[in-house]
């Protein structure tokens, strides 16, 4: 992604932020801010500020988990990159078989999960042994939106809309039941511009019943899911894809069609 800030390296993987991740976090720290409108200014905005890091921090983590996972299953993770939508993992190539691909796309959920999960733990303590006021009340906010912020990545990445998680999870049962992973890719993509349809129809519904503009937001996803289903669709649409019995490897298939790095697609972090 152009217009992209390196923030260094994790685990061997440069982890940076789009320029439109910092549009969500200042967006994020406003409305979150303003939420807590009972706290004075300076704790309800330095709160907010923290929360947004925390969704940060969760969104990385949910990447790496994906990042690591391919690893072993020797596939490269180029770039770890945040943006509008969420988190983005590069890798350099397709998984190699089904198992691999179920694997990496099943633990970035998998992960997240466990986080939400374990973040019970210091929420319990907090509320436990810290003495009643604003530093418990604080920490006690900061504890339940990692709990929060984790299970939406876990379960909103889990609807089987490709390219993200579920979607990717769906493609290599086909793909282990067909052998046929273009095949797979294009039935799960169908799949995906189905659900990222159903996401603009309802954000458009809710806008109208609600008057809220903020739930835009799913019709603004919707879009995003749309395209990125769509070209995936394309780009294994069995037309497209000329076959070369004889010699397959002489002529490669249709390289602009064929992204060279699949992108883990993770969304709607904003929505967190
Ligand atoms: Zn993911």
């Amino acid at each position: 992604m152009r217009q992209t800030l390196t923030l260094g390296r994790l685990f061997d993987i440069r982890v940076g932020v789009h320029v439109s991740w910092l549009v969500v976090y200042a967006f994020m720290t406003l409305v979150l801010g303003r939420g807590l409108a009972t706290l004075p200014p300076p704790t309800a905005y330095g709160l907010a500020a923290g929360c947004a890091l925390i969704l940060f921090a969760s969104v990385v983590a949910h990447e790496l988990a994906h990042a690591l996972a391919a690893r072993r299953f020797g596939v490269k993770t180029d770039a770890i990159t945040l943006f509008l939508f969420g988190g983005v993992a590069t890798l350099e190539h397709e998984p190699p078989t089904p198992k691999a691909d179920a694997v990496i796309a099943a633990a970035g959920p998998g992960l997240s999960a466990l986080l939400a999960v374990l973040a019970i733990v210091p929420v319990v303590l907090i509320d436990r042994f810290v003495p009643g006021g604003a530093l418990r009340d604080g920490l006690g906010l900061l504890g339940a939106y990692v709990m929060l912020a984790n299970g939406v990545l876990a379960i909103f990445n889990l609807i089987p809309a490709y390219p993200m998680d579920g979607g990717r999870i769906l493609r290599a049962l086909l793909w282990r039941r067909s052998r046929d992973r273009d095949a797979a890719t294009n039935t799960a993509a169908r799949l995906g511009i189905a659900f990222a349809l159903l996401f603009v129809a309802s954000g458009v519904l809710i806008v109208a019943a609600t008057h809220e503009p903020v739930y835009a937001w799913y019709a603004v996803l919707g879009a995003f899911l749309l395209r990125q289903g769509w070209s995936q669709e394309r780009a294994t649409r069995p037309s497209r894809i000329p076959h070369h019995p004889r010699h397959p490897e002489l002529e490669p298939r249709h390289p602009e069609l064929q992204p060279r790095h699949p992108e883990l697609v993770e969304g709607p972090v904003a929505a967190a």
